[in-house]
């Protein structure tokens, strides 16, 4: 009769156990967020369409998605502006952000990792950030840097340098990023990673040289060693890859506001989390990530622009 009872007792265990890890491991939410520092739309899909990005590719061909967006809340098309409305959703007229002016810092509080912590402090902050300039990563995300634990910009790390100093070879960028996903593979997390390259060769050769190519394929390489981790550990991260601005047609430039450099391209390997609506613009992809994590929205009532909602 004990022995039944203890069995029972046994047995109850197991289940609440098993109940317990389920319900923990479908609550875990892990996202990576890629910028890609002026890849221009036209240029990306061309290069698709032709062969020339097998890991976006495949991305693609695994179930993923390859799309555009808007740029609508900051004229200049620059990087600074164009990183602002990236890691916050707000226009340049809430964060203040218009141009790459040094030193300038977006206003405390409206950064998507300041307020994915003031929602959810559970959430593994990370990033690693391939360009090294006076207005990013440092000032601009002065305020979110305290409570990113694991932050790697290119005064914390050498990674090699590609086309100048200041822009980090993408390969190297994801290497480290596989650090903090083997530290964190069964934790809820957000991690940002940064490839600057095609920036560093459309400013040097221009958007239509083989340079450009060149750049656009060694952030395919980068993606590929994070692809290949995830199909290594059966990983079922969600992605979002982005640019911050586009590129003026054939120019060494982009700050132009045109169709060329308000046109970002957006990628993810989940399709149903930018399932919406037709038009997406920049502004959306943070919303995006508050309803992926679950954070309430009275944490960021003040993303009213119109588009600058969820894409799903
Ligand atoms: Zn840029």
């Amino acid at each position: 009769m004990i022995r039944k009872s203890l069995l029972s007792l046994l047995l109850i265990a197991i289940i609440i156990i098993g109940a317990l890890i389920i319900f923990i491991a479908k609550d875990t939410r892990q996202f990576i967020l890629i910028g890609v520092d002026g890849m221009q739309y036209d240029h990306f899909t061309t290069m698709l369409s032709t062969g020339k990005l097998p890991n976006y590719q495949r991305l693609i061909d695994n179930g993923g998605i390859a799309t555009s967006a808007q740029i609508a809340g900051h004229i200049e098309t620059s990087t600074a502006p164009g990183n602002a409305e990236i890691f916050t959703g707000l226009p340049s007229s809430i964060t203040t952000i218009t141009d790459n002016s040094c030193g300038k810092s977006i206003p405390e509080g409206l950064t998507v990792f300041e307020r994915l912590y003031g929602g959810d402090s559970s959430i593994a902050l990370g990033l690693i950030y391939g360009k090294n300039t006076c207005y990013v990563p440092q000032s601009l995300l002065a305020h979110a840097k305290p409570i990113i634990p694991w932050w790697f910009d290119m005064n914390n790390f050498s990674p090699k340098s590609y086309i100048s100093p200041s822009y980090a070879d993408s390969k190297d960028i994801s290497l480290k990023a596989l650090e903090f996903l083997n530290l964190n593979k069964k934790n809820s997390f957000f991690l940002t990673i940064y490839y600057g390259v095609p920036d560093a060769a459309g400013h040097t050769y221009g958007e239509n040289s083989t340079q450009y190519d060149e750049a656009l394929i060694n952030t395919d390489q980068a993606l590929g060693i994070l692809l290949d981790w995830m199909k290594e550990n059966d990983s079922k991260i969600s992605m979002i890859i982005t640019s911050d601005h586009g590129w003026n047609e054939g120019t060494t430039e982009h700050s132009q506001n045109t169709t060329n450099t308000r046109t970002i391209p957006l990628l993810s390997n989940d399709p149903s989390i930018i399932s919406s609506p037709s038009t997406k613009y920049q502004c959306s992809i943070v919303p995006t990530l508050y309803k992926y994590f679950k954070i309430k929205s009275s944490i960021y009532t003040d993303i009213t622009n119109t588009g600058c909602f969820s894409m799903y």
